[in-house]
């Protein structure tokens, strides 16, 4: 290679974006801000739309309205000043059908441009004025005497930044694509690409920043998004094989007599969705390694019962269990269903939560290593007792999209891995599950139990509150119970705790005055909070007012009024959760959310989402539209990269070609030792090895 030369040393991927032909030191400078460094990046900047070229027609075809193109010569041109000094010009093109006029205001740098006889290619949008079709301000490209005006490619549109206008990005953009698009390394072999029709990297980078056409666009993207879903799908796969063939768990089969046992604990019929349920887990569970399993169900649609079931059949087989739930709420009401359950067993139970005495957790501990715990119930304080079982069997995770993921590895070291179930109420689309949790398995609950009435959700108008307090007051009055939420403040716990205190206050001496009225935030101590918890579990207390310390699992089915105050300060997924808290008995659940004035006009939008259906799958889905997937909870709190370009809602059929393809190349292969793979392998280490702890597949 020639390394004297002066004037452009040879563009390669690494070079810094300032030595790029046309880009320079300054403009250098505003790509950072896009987080453009090198021609590399610049290389996977993509366009975040495109441009599509009008039709090419004959003049006489043009319709009002209708984006077209077509060429003519120009036959007169008329430029006129008006008092105000500035100009019009206008230019009559002819084809062998008619003539168009074209307008420009201020613009007297045209004229030259534009001399009578010029052949010239138009595009724009025509009007009608008078009898014939006008353009005011069209693209115009002229043509040379012979020349054929070929078909205008498509145009790529990029995200820009202030000091970089779109032919400026677009002109440094092409430039790295004419020279560097084939240094790109290929990761993707040729079999695999013929298997799965995808072109060469060169060609989809090419493609995706000058398509000659639709078809090539086509083809570009749909390579860039199978090769992202396919590095994904393939570390999801040698992370299932990895959980399925290296780790080892103790097998907890199930029986006739076990299931008979367990079976009679639970005061209900199942559902057909939770006989499935224990069927899968019972299944996984008889395994020799670990189940890795998600349970995901709308609110209500009783998932509880699925972790009792598993848990339970770890005890019959001699093992402990442990349930951590996000709250500690949360974990006492599990740990009062089991006791009330397990009153005439012999199981034993135990509580782990951060607010224990020292005393009582230093008990907790020794009963867990000493084997005379059998179920234990607990929080996130779990993780940080770093609790040693004597012998542990399960895991169960509820509400896991409340945690964080680092929890996912955690609780499972040391020699057998216990099996592994999550509980999420958030339901996932299937294949956004696929691509976030694909080395779980997932059961979901579609059904609810039966019985469930329905619940209605109205969005107050301004003048509502004293109706709708006087509508509580009478459901209150039949029986029923209710919840206020207070509003968020903001982050700070603190703030919204004097919000909840202030609303407490109001109702109480006002709308509310004649009920028995509690109040529950975060900031109560255990026993104050347990407390106020157990008065409104029992009915003591008709009405609670709370922050969203509610907002998860609690299951109290005689509540069946709620009131959202400051809903705009929630997101769909919340407000959904809590509205699951009053759906939960034989009695038709209300619930009305009040806004205050900060409401922006997208809160509305989600609100009016959120009041339209109550099918938490449908809202999820919305939600996802609404805030792309990244935010998706669970998915967020999944840990993994973000997708670049690759959209599972959207691409579900290379979603699942790449699926299908990853797991038959880790069965295959397992741990991608193929030569031609090497490159293939290194990217899903890079992108995935530290979020999937796929450390020594390696
Ligand atoms: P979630 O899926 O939100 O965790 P829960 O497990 O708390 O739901 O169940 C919601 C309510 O439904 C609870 O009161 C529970 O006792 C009740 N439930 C669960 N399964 C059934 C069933 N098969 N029949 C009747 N009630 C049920
Ligand atoms: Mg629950």
């Amino acid at each position: 290679m020639n390394s004297n030369s002066q004037s452009t040393p040879t563009l390669q991927l690494t070079t810094t974006t300032q030595f790029i032909k046309g880009v320079g030191p300054a403009r250098a400078e505003q790509l950072r801000r896009l987080g453009i460094r090198t021609a590399l990046d610049l290389l996977f900047f993509l366009p975040r739309d495109y441009e599509h070229p009008a039709p090419r027609m004959r003049i006489a075809d043009l319709k009002e309205n209708l984006p077209a193109s077509f060429v003519g010569t120009i036959t007169e041109v008329d430029q006129i000043t008006t008092q105000a000094g500035k100009t019009i010009l206008g230019v009559l093109v002819e084809d062998d059908s008619g003539a168009a006029r074209m307008m420009f205001f201020n613009q007297p740098y045209r004229l030259d441009a534009l001399p009578r006889g010029l052949r010239v290619l138009v595009s724009g949008k025509p009007r009608l004025s008078g009898l014939r079709m006008e353009l005011v301000h069209p693209k115009v490209i002229p043509l040379e005497e012979d020349e054929q005006a070929g078909d205008q490619g498509i145009l790529p549109i990029y995200p820009l930044t202030e000091g970089i206008n779109q032919s400026q990005m677009r002109r440094a953009i092409a430039t790295v694509v004419d020279e560097l698009a084939g240094e790109i390394a290929e990761v993707i072999p040729e079999t695999i690409r013929q298997q799965a029709t995808l072109v060469s990297i060169d060609e989809a980078m090419r493609n995706i920043h000058r398509p000659h056409d639709q078809a090539a666009l086509d083809a570009a993207r749909r390579r860039l998004i199978f090769q992202e879903l396919f590095i994904l799908q393939l570390a999801l796969a040698l992370r299932r094989r990895k959980l399925t063939s290296d780790l080892r768990s103790p097998p907890l089969p199930v029986d006739a007599a076990i299931d008979a046992r367990i079976l009679k604990r639970f005061p209900f019929e199942l559902t057909g969705d939770q006989k499935k349920a224990f069927a899968e887990v019972s299944a996984d569970m008889a395994r020799q390694f670990p189940m890795n399993r998600l349970v995901q169900g709308d609110v209500g649609s009783g998932k509880t019962v699925i972790a009792q079931y598993a848990m339970l059949l770890a005890v019959a087989n001699k093992h402990q269990a442990v349930l951590m739930a996000p709250t500690e709420v949360l974990a006492r009401q599990h740990f009062e269903t089991f006791r009330k359950s397990l009153s005439r067993s012999r199981v034993r139970l135990g509580l782990l939560t951060g607010t224990l005495s020292t005393l009582d957790r230093r008990e907790v501990l020794k009963a867990a290593a000493d084997g005379e715990i059998d179920l234990l119930v607990g929080t996130q304080a779990l993780l940080n007792d770093k609790v040693v079982f004597k012998q542990l069997g399960l895991v169960v995770i509820d509400e896991q999209h409340k945690f964080g993921v680092s929890q996912r590895a955690n609780l499972r070291r040391g020699g057998l891995d216990p099996h592994y179930l999550v509980l999420s109420a958030t339901p996932i689309p299937r294949t956004v599950a696929m691509a976030a949790f694909g080395d779980l398995d997932v059961t979901t609950l579609k059904e609810k139990p039966p019985g469930r009435s329905q619940v209605h959700t109205y969005l107050a108008k301004d003048d509502w509150a004293q109706r709708w307090w006087d509508f509580l007051g009478q459901r209150v009055r039949e029986g029923r119970q209710a919840f206020v939420v207070a509003p968020r403040v903001d982050s700070s716990d603190q703030e919204d705790v004097s919000s909840a205190q202030q609303i407490f206050d109001e109702l109480r001496t006002g709308p509310l005055k004649s009920f028995r009225i509690g109040l529950l935030h975060g900031r109560m101590t255990p026993e104050e909070k347990n407390d106020t918890m157990t008065r409104f579990a029992q009915g003591r207390l008709q009405v609670l007012v709370a922050t969203t310390v509610i907002e998860v699992g609690i299951d109290v089915p005689n509540a069946t009024v709620m009131t959202i105050l400051g809903a705009n300060r929630f997101g769909l997924a919340q407000l959904h959760q809590l509205r699951g808290r009053v759906w939960r008995g034989s009695h038709p659940g209300y619930v009305c959310v009040f806004t205050d004035n900060e409401g922006l006009p997208e809160d509305d939008e989600r609100l009016k989402t959120f009041a339209s259906t109550s099918d938490g799958f449908a809202l999820a889905e919305a939600d996802y539209r609404m805030r792309g997937p990244g935010d998706l909870l669970g998915v967020r709190q999944s840990g993994m990269p973000p997708l670049r370009v690759a959209d599972p809602l959207r691409d579900t059929e290379i979603l699942e070609a790449a699926r299908d393809l990853a797991m038959e190349i880790v069965d295959n292969d397992p741990h991608l030792e193929d030569p031609s793979l090497a490159l293939l392998k290194q990217r899903v280490l890079t992108r995935y090895g530290n979020s999937l702890d796929l450390g020594d597949v390696a």
